[in-house]
């Protein structure tokens, strides 16, 4: 696998958490578009789709790590994997290797990891002597049709498995997330919005908010309607299931 040099690894995002991307490019091409990668693009760090494709490891990253947690007096509480590539990519056994590297080392250092993935969440995050801290282990999840996902997040894991994934954690003790976004009109796939919630009914939280950057949510006649009733409806599940919720009307 290609690497990359960086200078600095842990960063303040303009979100305002901490985080780490210790990749460049993600295997999973997205097609919502992908935000990550339009910003790549235009900074010139990829020429196109093919090189998103084929993700560098930043080679640096350990050390780097390592030296940023010995000069740092603050240190962060938690610290979230990974705003612009997925540390669970599918394909790429190095790239999860160096994910859970990062994750035993921050932990080490006392600070919890927050993980978001379309890929598989390893099973040995549940075991606590690797990873000690309460880190929380989510999914991207927006669909349960896997035709959905042929069409866009085409080299994405399988919902099912996805799913299965974190329902292992989560019986190993971990506190689990499900982020349901970005969620689709009707026109791009009908679905149930339940049926997908009863599939994480486990979970500790869900995030919902609509697919605000792509042109084809108008085609459904009212999104902003769509996504009122569609949020008012993850509330609901959530209070009735005592699952902490964020829901983006
Ligand atoms: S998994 Fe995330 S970073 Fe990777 S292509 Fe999809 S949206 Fe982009």
């Amino acid at each position: 696998m290609k690497t990359i040099e960086r200078k600095k690894l842990l960063y303040k995002s303009g979100l305002g958490f901490y985080c780490i991307n210790h990749v460049l490019g993600c295997a999973h091409g997205c097609l919502y578009p992908c935000y990550a990668y339009m910003m790549a693009r235009h900074h010139g760090r990829v020429a196109n789709r093919a090189q998103w494709r084929e993700p560098r490891l930043v080679g640096n990253a350990l050390v780097l790590l390592q030296k940023e947690l010995a000069r740092r007096k603050n240190k962060p509480d938690e610290v979230h994997l990974c705003l612009t590539t997925d540390p669970f990519m599918q394909g790429y056994p190095e790239v999860t290797a160096l994910s859970l590297r990062i994750v035993a080392l921050l932990n080490a250092h006392g600070i919890a990891v927050s993980l978001l993935t379309k890929g598989l969440l390893p099973a040995d995050l549940a075991n606590r002597e690797s990873y000690c801290a309460d880190n929380t282990c989510g999914i991207s999840l927006v669909s349960l049709n896997e035709r959905f996902r042929k069409c866009w997040e085409p080299y994405a894991a399988p919902y099912r498995r996805r799913i299965e994934a974190l329902r292992r954690l989560h019986r190993g003790g971990r506190r689990t997330l499900v982020h349901i976004e970005p969620y689709p009109t009707p026109n791009l796939v009908e679905q149930d919005l339940t049926e997908l919630l009863d599939a994480v009914a486990f979970v500790d939280e869900i995030y919902f908010s609509g697919w605000n950057y792509n042109r084809a949510v108008r085609k459904c006649g009212d999104p902003a309607a769509f996504y009122r009733e569609q949020a008012a409806l993850v509330r609901r599940f959530c209070r009735r299931h005592g699952i902490r919720c964020s829901a983006d009307a």
